[in-house]
């Protein structure tokens, strides 16, 4: 019998689950459209998932050795508890209890931690040791895969790398504090950049990008018109990527990775963001003169990174 392990995406409106096998292959995935609003609605669609999971995994002859879960949210692995994840209401769900009849070992940690797992053992910085994945979205997701194992701190809450001090009293943050990476290089702070530019360069081609309507800003308003010149355009990704730059450039002294993997929405930018990041880190000697170069790498597992990574957690 084959050894297979299933990792679990969850997400606020779907959780998708997949069989994944030692070469990090799915064989066979599955999804639930979930009312991400009550608790017990959600436990319910997770166990029920697994459940036909689980039958048709042994139908097929394998041998389910584990599960594995990515969370949005904050969790904690030892108790087992989503501590809390957006859209879900309520607070410490204790998910590794609710699902102690299927008598499979579980693994709970963090969404971006998953996927940087995946992306190690089966993706874009496959063999690398030492590796920082972010993903750049509504917020930025950080994982640190440090020595070969991915690095998940103090009960598993370590990571969040979107939440370093950028700028010292900065703007507002959603976790607390203040001048956040995330409050300036996330998908949501470059819209929010993407406006302020067009409200100041009434001329930009960006205007003519969104048919006139500041309301059809979207991730892409500003790239598209960089690339075709737009002087205001080109300024505004110039700052962004000093912001993006400037962060991983702390990164870099920290941890010194091989590499930084970039996913999320910002990421399917693919080289025309590499070789911008690229070249600002390396006017900046990466942060250190003499310091070894890192590489910039688009996240290859992309949808499937969840699962996959999830599924990895339990692999070792
Ligand atoms: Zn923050």
């Amino acid at each position: 019998m084959e050894k297979v392990y299933i990792g679990v995406d969850v997400g606020g409106m779907s959780i998708k689950a997949g069989v994944v096998n030692l070469n990090g292959e799915i064989l066979f995935k599955d999804k639930v459209v979930t009312d991400g609003q009550h608790v017990d609605v959600f436990l319910g669609d997770i166990k029920n998932l697994l459940e036909k999971i689980i039958k048709e995994a042994k139908d097929k002859d394998l041998d389910v050795r584990g599960i594995g879960f990515g969370v949005p949210g904050m969790v904690d692995n030892r108790l087992g508890l989503i501590n809390k994840m957006a859209n879900i209401g309520g607070r410490n769900v204790p998910l590794k209890e609710y699902l102690k009849d299927l008598n499979l070992p579980i693994y709970l940690s963090n969404d971006a931690n998953v996927a940087a797992l995946a992306e190690q053992k089966f993706g874009i910085a496959k063999g690398m040791e030492n590796v920082i994945l972010l993903t750049l979205g509504t917020g930025i997701g950080g994982g640190l895969i440090l020595n070969g194992k991915l690095y998940e701190g103090n009960e598993g809450k370590g990571a969040e790398l979107g939440h370093v001090c950028l700028i010292l009293n900065g703007r507002n943050c959603g976790c607390g504090r203040k001048g956040c990476l995330e409050s300036y290089a996330s998908a949501s702070a470059l819209l929010r950049m993407t406006r302020e530019y067009m409200k100041k360069y009434k001329d930009s081609m960006m205007w003519e990008y969104c048919n006139n309507d500041i309301n059809n800003v979207s991730g892409l308003t500003s790239f598209e018109c960089a690339k075709k010149g737009d002087e205001a355009a080109n300024k505004l990704i110039d700052e962004y990527v000093m912001y993006l730059g400037e962060g991983m450039l702390d990164f870099a002294n920290i941890f010194r990775p091989e590499a930084f993997v970039i996913g999320g929405g910002i990421s399917n930018q693919g080289e025309y963001l590499t070789e911008k990041l690229e070249k600002y880190c390396k006017a900046q000697n990466w942060g250190y003169e003499g310091a070894p170069e890192s590489k910039v790498l688009i996240a290859k597992l992309r949808n499937d990174a969840g699962i996959i990574g999830a599924a990895s957690l339990l692999m070792d």
